[in-house]
C-alpha cells in the first residue's frame, strides 16, 4: 500500500544505497563544518574518505550527551550560524539542557517525517487533530503542528492541560484525533467517561508522544474513551533527533517503524558497544543521514530496545524496533540488581486486579542499612475494596516481581484514582535512600 510521504526507495538494496550515500554525506559535512566533529574524527583516525560501506560506520567515534553539554549553547553546529532558523531544547536544568539547531531544510525534513507518521496512523486530510502537547522551546508542539499542516489535516493547536477547554473542543470542533502524552490520555479518557461524552464525540484515534504507554494503561484509556484499542499510537522521538515524528507504530502494532531513509539505527550492547545479536535488547545508537545544522554521528541515546526481524503485515519497507524498554537514566539499583520501571510496569500490566498507575518508593532502614522497595499500585477501577482480595493480589505481585526480577519487595494496594496523574510525564520512582 502506498502511503503519502512514504520513502521514495522501494527495495532493501535501494534503501541501503540511500543510507550509504547519506552516511558519506554526513561524515563529510560534519568533518568540514564542525570543529568539534573534526577533532573527534581526527582523534579516532577517521577521514571522510574512509567511509566506503555501511559497515564502515563501526570506524566512527560515538557522540554522547556530554558532547551536547560541552558545546552548549549550540552543540554539534555544522553550518554557519546564518543558516540556522530555529532552535529547540529539551527540558532539564541549565547546562544539562540539550539545545539543537535547525536549518530550513531540517525543519522541512522533520515535517515530512512527521507527516509520514500521521499517514502510518491512517489519518486522512479529513481528520481534525487536537494537538494537546506543549508548545514552546520543546519539540513536541512544533513537531505535531508542522507535521499536521504538512500532512494536510486540520490542526487544533490547544496545548496541554485545560481539561474543560479540551472537552469543549472535542464536542464543538468534531475532533477526530487527539495527540497528547499517555498520562494526559488517561486523564482525558477518565474525563470523557465522567462527563458522559462517549458516543457524543467523534474522537477515533489517540497519538501519544514522548512517554511510553503500558498495555494496561492503553486498555484503560480505550475502555474509558471509547477509542478502539488498535487506534492508539505511540510516537517516541527525542530532541537530539529532530523531535517526535521519526518513528511510529502502524495499525498492526507489531513494533515501531522508524524512518531508515533519514537515520541509521544501531542496537549495541551498552557495555561493550558491539552490536547485539538480532532481536536482542540493547542501546539505540543513531546516525543521521540528512541533518544539516546538528548532525548526529553514532549518538548514544541511552534508550533500550530491540530490532524486530521480518516484515510487518502492512508491507512497509521501513524496519521496526520494539517499544522503548527503559533508559539507563531511569534505571535504579536495588540490592545490586539493575531495575527499569518499565519492567515493573510490564509485570503489573499482566495482573488484572490492579490499574495502570503505580509508584516505586525506595527507602533505607537506618539500623540495618538494608534497602527496601515499596510498590504502590491502584486497585482496578471495577473492584470494591476488600482486605482479603487485596492480600491475595499483593502476594501475587510480590511473587511475580520476585520471580521475574529476583528481588523481594512490599506491595501496597491503594484506591483507584488515589495516585497522582499529571499532564506531562508522571514520576514513578521515589528514591528516599540516603
Ligand atoms: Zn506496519
Amino acid at each position: 500500500m502506498k502511503r503519502p510521504f512514504d520513502a521514495t526507495v522501494k527495495t532493501e538494496a535501494e534503501l541501503k544505497a540511500l543510507q550509504l550515500e547519506g552516511l558519506k554525506w554526513t561524515v563529510n559535512h560534519a568533518y568540514n563544518g564542525s570543529p568539534h566533529y573534526r577533532k573527534k574524527l581526527d582523534e579516532a583516525g577517521v577521514k571522510p574518505k574512509d567511509i566506503q560501506s555501511l559497515d564502515d560506520i563501526k570506524k566512527l567515534p560515538f557522540t554522547t550527551s556530554k558532547d551536547l553539554q560541552e558545546g552548549y549553547p549550540f552543540p554539534l553546529l555544522s553550518v554557519p550560524m546564518e543558516k540556522v532558523i530555529r532552535i529547540h531544547a529539551s527540558s532539564g536544568t541549565i547546562g544539562k539542557r540539550k539545545v539543537l539547531c535547525y536549518t530550513a531544510k531540517d525543519v522541512d525534513d522533520w515535517a515530512n517525517m512527521f507527516a509520514r507518521c500521521y499517514a502510518y496512523a491512517d489519518c486522512t486530510v479529513e481528520d481534525r487533530i487536537q494537538i494537546a502537547v506543549g508548545y514552546g522551546v520543546w519539540t513536541a508542539g512544533w513537531g505535531f503542528q508542522n507535521g499536521c499542516e504538512r500532512f494536510g489535516a486540520m490542526s487544533i493547536p490547544i496545548g496541554p492541560g485545560n481539561i474543560d477547554m479540551q472537552c469543549q473542543f472535542l464536542e464543538d470542533f468534531g475532533t477526530t484525533v487527539m495527540t497528547c502524552t499517555a498520562s494526559m490520555g488517561l486523564l482525558m479518557a477518565e474525563e470523557i467517561d465522567k462527563r458522559g461524552l462517549r458516543g457524543k464525540i467523534a474522537l477515533k484515534k489517540l497519538i501519544f508522544g514522548s512517554e511510553r504507554s503500558s498495555d494496561a494503561m492503553r486498555k484503560r484509556i480505550s475502555e474509558l474513551s471509547g477509542v478502539a484499542y488498535d487506534q492508539l499510537f505511540d510516537i517516541p522521538g527525542m530532541t537530539e533527533l529532530y523531535g517526535p515524528g521519526t518513528d511510529l507504530d502502524c495499525r498492526y502494532h507489531t513494533g515501531i517503524h522508524y524512518w531508515a531513509d533519514y537515520y541509521i539505527l544501531e542496537i549495541l550492547n551498552p557495555e561493550t558497544l558491539e552490536p547485539v545479536p538480532e532481536g536482542e535488547v540493547g542501546e539505540m545508537v543513531v546516525t543521521t543521514l540528512r541533518k544539516e545544522a546538528a548532525p548526529l554521528i553514532r549518538y548514544r541515546t541511552r534508550d533500550l530496545t530491540r530490532l524486530i526481524p521480518g516484515e510487518c503485515p502492512c508491507g512497509s519497507l521501513m524496519p521496526r524496533h520494539d517499544r522503548i524498554m527503559g533508559r539507563s537514566d531511569d534505571m535504579f539499583i536495588f540490592r545490586a540488581v539493575n531495575i527499569y520501571p518499565s519492567h515493573i510496569d510490564e509485570i503489573l500490566s499482566k495482573i488484572k486486579e490492579v490499574g495502570s498507575e503505580f509508584q516505586i518508593i525506595l527507602s533505607r532502614d537506618q539500623k540495618s542499612g538494608k534497602d527496601n522497595m515499596l510498590v504502590k499500585v491502584e486497585r482496578a477501577h471495577e473492584l470494591k475494596p476488600s482486605d482479603e482480595l487485596d492480600k491475595q493480589v499483593r502476594k501475587k505481585i510480590e511473587d511475580a516481581i520476585k520471580k521475574q526480577i529476583m528481588v523481594s519487595c512490599e506491595v501496597e494496594i491503594v484506591d483507584y484514582g488515589s495516585l497522582p496523574r499529571s499532564e506531562r510525564k508522571t514520576k514513578r520512582v521515589f528514591d528516599n535512600r540516603d
